[in-house]
Order: C-alpha cells, then structure tokens, then sequence
C-alpha cells in the first residue's frame, strides 16, 4: 500500500475540460468531434501539449492512438495504462471520455508532485475513435490494438463521404503500417479508464464512484426486407408483401426475446428503421433494421441474436418477403480484474470515498484492452444519467473524487 495523499488541482482540471469542449466542430458547449476532423485534430494537439507539458514522453501510432508515459525507476516493466478518448459524437457534451484523458493527466501530475516515483511506467492512452460516427464502427483504436479488427478490415473502412481510411489518417498526419497497430497480450500490466456513468444509479444513490466489474457484450445486427411496394389504395390486403409489417414482427420478436431471458443485464433494441419509398399512400417495398443486443453474459446474448434470426426465417416464409440479416458485430463481454478492483476498493476506502460495484452497459475502450490485459473501470456520477447531449454534466465534486481515487489506485499498481 502506498502513502501517497493526493492533492488535486480540480479548478485547473476543470478548465482544462472547458477548453477542450470548445474545441468543436459545433457552436459551444455543443460538441462534436469527429475522428481525424479539423476539431480532433486540434484537441489532440492540446492534449498532447498538456502531456508534454507535465514532463511525459508522448508517442502515436499508425492510427493515431497516443501514449503519454511517464516512465518509472523499472522501465522494463510493463506499464499502467490509463486514458479514454477525446472523439465526440455530433451534438455531445464535455465529459464523455475527456474525464478519462486529462482526469488520468491530473491524476499523473498530482503524484509528480507529490514526488512519488513509480516502479511500473504509467501510460495515459488517448484511443483514437472510440465513437463510430465516421467509419461505423466504435473502438477503432483500441480494437486494433487487441487484433479484434484486421489491419486488411480497417483498410476498408470507408465513411459516408466514401473516403477511406488509409487516405484520412495520412491527411491527419498518421502513417506507417496498420500492422503495427496490435499490441501483445502483456504490453499493459493493467488499465484503468475513469469515466462518467452515462446512467443514474451513482447520482441517485449518492455514491461517489463505481467499480466495474463487468463491461456488457455489444452485438449488432443489420436486417434488409425486401418486399413488394404498390399503390396504398389500389393494392387489396390478400397478397400484400408489405415490408414495413414484416419489420414490425421482427422488431417485436427482438423484444420478447430479449425480455424471456429474465435477466435484467439483457437488453435489446431496433434503433434504425428505414422504410422505402416512405409515402403515405405507398405500401413500403424496402426496410432496412439496425438492432442492437447486449449483454454480461455472452451465451445467453447470443441466444437472443439466434432467436431473432429463427424469426426473420419464419416471417420471410409466412409474408413471402425477402430477408437478409447480417450479423455486424458480437463482442465478448469483460469481465474486469480482482486485482485491480481491489486496488480501486483500497484506494476509495482509503480516500473517504463510497463506492458500489457496479456493470457497464455501454461498451468503452476496456472491453477490447481486456483481451490484452487486465482491466477493470472507474465511474463517476453524471446529472440524471444523461450522457452523449450538450446538458451532459459532471459535478467539480464528482470528478474530484473519480481523480482522487485513480490517483492512489495508480498508485498502488505501479509501486
Ligand atoms: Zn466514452
């Protein structure tokens, strides 16, 4: 255990995260970020700065995630990690990710100044997009890091505008080859992401911090119907192949499967529906579903997905449509280290602050550093669990305590 008494500078911290919510690709405090946009190009540079700035060695990779290390007195060894990304989605706030990266900054610089010398290096890892707004993907950076997306896959990617993804990191001064990306199992000795909850539980409990102790699996699933469109009036119901019905059925299968596991960590939803040709009087030919499923389990998430594709069978059969489904991704779930949980429940004690164990349902950049190290994640409450919205808030309190307890956690890690 180590001695180390934190003494934070949170106005600094605090201003800090309003500078870098001003830079934006909308009109503050909204905030949008885009991966390897004008705006995320220009808070990397900040960040970095500050990195710079704090007496740490930074370093890039060929897609742009950043390593910011303080080295310790064993350099040989393998480092702590912690970090999160600064990529907003369109219309966001201030503290989704940024909380990670310059609260794991001030976390560094306040056991600087304390004088404690770490054994282990300590790494601050910015992930470069984390949020799939550009290439429809989430955790870019991270999951090439633990080899779940080929270098040959990232190639494809392409954005909305058709550009790729080789020529957008070039533009954005990322080169070399991808293949360099993946790190091995052991690069990390354990890593640690702060983060606001992006739900209520901690606010409404009146919890300082939560440790995760399992981070839900995400799967994806992409739904096509073809059916056959006509005149809304002309058209009698006998024989319809109305793809928007047949969607219905499948967006209700979703949901009774999901809510016939009993578990409450599983949940499903259709969150895109695109119907074509969209008109009043139209009978929609063409649907197009995006679903989301989630889970701590693994097994019994995919027992869902198994369920909605037996019902795409059977709909396609009794309508007569045409449907395709295509399973877009289905993560593993994490689960998060004892031992760096317990380093966080020590630490917490040890600072006066109240903690609960707790999942995290939204998926970050950990789940994928699980496959390469152990992990384990720290939440801090945010207003009314709002989250991924300009009124997103995190209290000067609440980020003081997340820090606080990061500091002496990383602390103890790295001794
Ligand atoms: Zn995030």
């Amino acid at each position: 255990m180590t001695t180390v008494r934190p003494k934070l500078s949170i106005d600094g911290l605090i201003a800090e995260l309003l500078t870098l919510g001003k830079i934006s690709e909308a009109e503050p405090p909204v905030v949008t970020r885009v991966v390897f946009g004008e705006a995320d190009l220009r808070a990397r540079a900040y960040v970095k700065n500050l990195c710079v700035d704090a007496g740490l060695t930074v370093s890039e990779d060929a897609i742009g995630n950043t390593f910011a290390r303080w080295e310790g007195s064993d350099p040989e060894l393998a480092p702590i990690g912690t970090g999160s990304h600064i990529d907003a989605i369109p219309n966001a706030g201030l503290y989704d990710g940024c909380v990670g990266v310059l609260g794991g900054l001030e976390a560094i610089r306040t056991l600087k100044q304390l004088g404690f010398s770490p054994r282990r290096s300590i790494e601050l890892v910015i992930f470069t997009a984390e949020e799939p707004t550009r290439f429809g993907i989430g955790c870019l950076g991270s999951r090439m890091m633990a080899s779940v997306l080929t270098p040959e896959k990232a190639r494809n990617l392409r954005d909305k505008e058709g550009r790729g993804l080789e020529g957008l990191r070039a533009s954005a001064g990322f080169d070399g080859p991808l293949e360099r990306v993946a790190l091995q199992a052991g690069r990390f000795a354990g890593f640690v992401e702060l983060h606001i909850e992006q739900g209520p539980l901690l606010e409404e409990e009146g919890v300082d911090v939560g440790l995760v102790t399992h981070i839900a699996a995400p799967a994806s699933v992409r739904i096509s119907i073809e059916g056959e469109g006509g005149h809304a009036g002309a058209r009698l119901m006998p024989g319809r192949k109305d793809a928007l019905a047949a969607a219905a059925e499948l967006i209700l299968a979703l949901e009774a499967a999901a809510k016939s596991t009993g578990a409450i960590d599983t949940v499903a939803t259709t969150g895109v529906c695109e119907v074509f040709p969209g008109a009043v009087n139209s009978i929609p030919s063409r649907v197009r579903l995006e679903t989301d499923i989630r889970d701590i389990d693994g097994a019994r998430r995919d027992r869902v997905i198994d369920a909605l594709q037996a019902a795409c069978i059977d709909v396609e059969k009794r309508r007569g449509v045409t449907i395709k489904s295509e399973l877009v991704n289905a993560d593993p779930p994490a689960t998060c280290d004892e031992a760096i949980l317990a380093a966080l429940e020590d630490s917490a004690k040890a600072a006066g602050r109240t903690y609960r164990k707790m999942v995290s349902r939204a998926y970050h950049d950990t789940l994928f550093i699980a496959r390469i190290a152990p992990v384990a994640m720290l939440f801090i409450p945010c207003r009314g669990g709002v989250s991924h919205r300009p009124d997103e808030y995190a209290s000067p309190e609440w980020i003081g305590a997340g820090v606080h307890v990061l500091a002496r956690a990383l602390a103890q890690l790295a001794s």
